[in-house]
């Protein structure tokens, strides 16, 4: 996903990637990884393989760099759980997120399941007698992100984020590039009459249960699927049935639509979560 407004800097503490699914197929990071790797200022790029997944130990210290409180978005050019990151080099970019509380970190990944085995390994080495309440509260800070792009993928998604909720951290999804209509009612079938009246019940949303926060946005560049703004709409009902943050970040740029129009049925959706819109605020 391209850094957006509601980010006030970048650490690319990895850089490189892989594709794992459809969300993939048009690779934002793989265009402006090409870009830098044909750049000579910058070393850290692998000319031969612009996506190779590199840790940048030398970027390590930069979050205790900056003393006021940023919103920082990890490895958006890449993606901070992939495979070739290894454990001890995603615990040294936790320490550093725990001792820089004055700030929030988005992180975002394709790869949701290995966020939960990563936070009990850094759990068991930094707080081996204390139980898992106390890495929860020293990595509170952290907004962990996941990202899909259809019903499948939110599915999986969301199973694999449930334990980060019962551990007490800030969850959060990221919806593009939207490819197809998403719902995120969790059972839902049970809660309708055959001739699809709602039952007055206690419905759980899934949204709700898991996400604290949802951003949507279509695909751009000149490869650009197609989002329906019915999609779009859906999940911005859901969100506001279950009282979740929704940010609708762009439209899609299929068929020459311009990607900068924010607006769905002409109102803009900058929802935030409130220590997000705290940081942000304090701009
Ligand atoms: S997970 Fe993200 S960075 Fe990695 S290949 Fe897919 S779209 Fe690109």
């Amino acid at each position: 996903m391209p850094p957006a407004d509601y980010m006030t800097k970048h650490w690319g503490i990895t850089q490189g990637c892989s594709p794992v699914g459809e969300g993939c197929r048009n690779c934002w990071a793989a265009t402006w990884a090409k870009r830098h790797a044909a750049n000579p200022t910058q070393p850290h790029w692998n000319a031969d393989d612009p996506m190779k997944v590199v840790c940048r130990e030398d970027l390590l210290d930069r979050p205790r760099r900056w003393k006021k409180a940023q919103m920082i978005g990890v490895s958006f050019l890449g993606d901070l759980f992939h495979e070739d990151v290894p454990q001890e080099f995603i615990n040294r970019v936790f320490e550093v997120m725990a001792w820089t509380p004055h700030h929030r970190y988005l992180v975002l990944t394709k790869r949701a399941h290995r966020i939960v085995d990563c936070v009990t390994s850094f759990e068991q080495i930094h707080h081996p007698a204390l139980g898992r309440e106390m890495a929860s509260v020293d990595l509170r800070n952290v907004w962990f992100g996941a990202s899909a792009w259809d019903q499948t993928s939110f599915d999986a998604a969301a199973d694999a984020m449930l334990p980060l909720v019962d551990l007490g951290l800030n969850t959060w999804i990221s919806l593009e590039p939207l490819l197809g209509p998403i719902n995120t009612w969790n059972g839902a079938a049970e809660h309708w009459t055959p001739s699809g009246e709602p039952v007055d019940c206690d419905v759980r949303s899934e949204i709700g249960d898991v996400f604290k926060w949802v951003v949507v946005g279509g695909e751009s560049g000149k490869n650009a699927r197609p989002m329906h703004p019915q999609w779009v709409r859906d999940i911005r009902d859901q969100c506001a049935a279950a009282g979740v943050p929704f940010y609708f970040k762009q439209g899609s740029s299929f068929g020459g639509n311009d990607k900068h129009d924010r607006t769905l049925d002409g109102q803009t959706h900058l929802q935030l979560p409130p220590s997000i819109g705290d940081v942000m605020n304090r701009k």
